[in-house]
């Protein structure tokens, strides 16, 4: 069997495309674009690069970018004003707080004082309490991504065996919720599982978010899973390259002769978090202006 390869990167032009027309529908509604402001402490260099592609992503879907960068030594009482002037302004309907924040602040804190209506990260505990109470709210973007992928391959979930491997607030823990109200059964597997193989041997849908490059093996798959691979990791270069191959958690090569579909690194679930990031401020802005929210 070769596994079909899951286009996130095709899948995640279509939903840009779907939210730019909804952009452009919300500005005829409510006579303004719809806002994203994007808050950057410090020089970190990965978090540079997806600020950026962020604010081109943002603008490119017809809305308003704001972008707020502070230097290194911001004082969390200084981030905090930011984060409440964000939260009072009628123009910013998502709020993003690019972490992690340098190591003097406290990236809960800050989390926790936007308002829950703009956290279009879906960070905030009280989007975290819906999620797992099934009310509607923000939901983070990678496992959101990594959801639609799966329901347009799978459709109906429903008494399918999931394992979500990795239990992290952004995306283990948010997956494992997902999976659980599309009615599958989920077990969520982490550092301290016993047997890790065995348990993934169950799986018809198989979703690793550790971030060990290329640790699921194409032995612990059960003939025809479906395997969604959230891991970036960078290899260390081999000889003659100058930076190291990007793969995933998953051994893809070995992946493909066992599982009826997989998602490669890159262009699979990278592609979908920018996108799933707009359709968030898309129904910020909705709900923000008191529209229905389009489906
Ligand atoms: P975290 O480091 O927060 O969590 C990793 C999880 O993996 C933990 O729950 C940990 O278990 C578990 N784990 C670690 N080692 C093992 C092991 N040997 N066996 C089983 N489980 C293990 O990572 P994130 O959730 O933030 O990210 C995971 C990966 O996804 C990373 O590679 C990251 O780069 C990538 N990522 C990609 C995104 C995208 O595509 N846009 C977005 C976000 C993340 P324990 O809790 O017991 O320590």
């Amino acid at each position: 069997m070769t596994a079909e390869r899951i286009d996130g990167k095709a899948f995640a032009a279509l939903l840009r495309e779907r939210v730019g027309a909804l952009a452009t529908q919300f500005e005829h509604k409510a006579g303004r674009k719809a806002g994203l402001a994007v808050v950057l402490v410090g020089e970190d260099p990965a978090s540079q690069v997806y600020v950026r592609s962020k604010h081109k992503a943002t603008v490119a879907a017809g809305m308003e970018s704001f972008e707020h960068r502070l230097p290194a030594d911001t004082s969390e009482a200084d981030l905090l004003a930011l984060v409440e002037q964000l939260n009072a302004d009628e123009a910013v309907d998502g709020i993003l707080v690019q972490l992690p924040l340098p190591g003097h602040l406290d990236d809960q804190a800050v989390i926790a004082a936007i308002s829950p209506d703009k956290d279009v990260d879906g960070f905030h505990v009280t989007n975290a309490g819906r999620l797992a109470v099934g009310q509607s709210g923000f939901v983070p973007c990678t496992p959101l991504g990594c959801m639609m992928l799966l329901t347009d391959r799978l459709g109906d979930l429903s008494g399918l065996e999931a394992v979500v491997i990795g239990r992290s607030n952004i995306v283990g823990k948010p997956m494992a919720q997902l999976l659980l109200d599309a009615n599958a059964t989920v077990t969520i597997a982490h550092s301290r599982t016993k047997d890790l193989p065995g348990v993934v041997k169950r799986a018809d849908i198989v979703v690793a978010a550790v971030g060990r490059a290329e640790m699921v093996k194409a032995e612990w798959l059960k003939d025809g899973a479906t395997v969604i691979d959230v891991g970036i990791n960078r290899l260390p270069p081999a000889e003659g390259e100058e930076k190291g191959r990007l793969v995933g958690d998953v051994d893809y090569a070995g992946a493909e002769g066992v599982a009826s579909a997989i998602t490669p690194v890159p262009g699979g679930v990278g592609p979908m978090t920018i996108a799933v990031l707009l359709r968030n401020t898309l129904v910020a802005a909705y709900r923000n202006a008191g529209l229905a929210v389009p489906e």
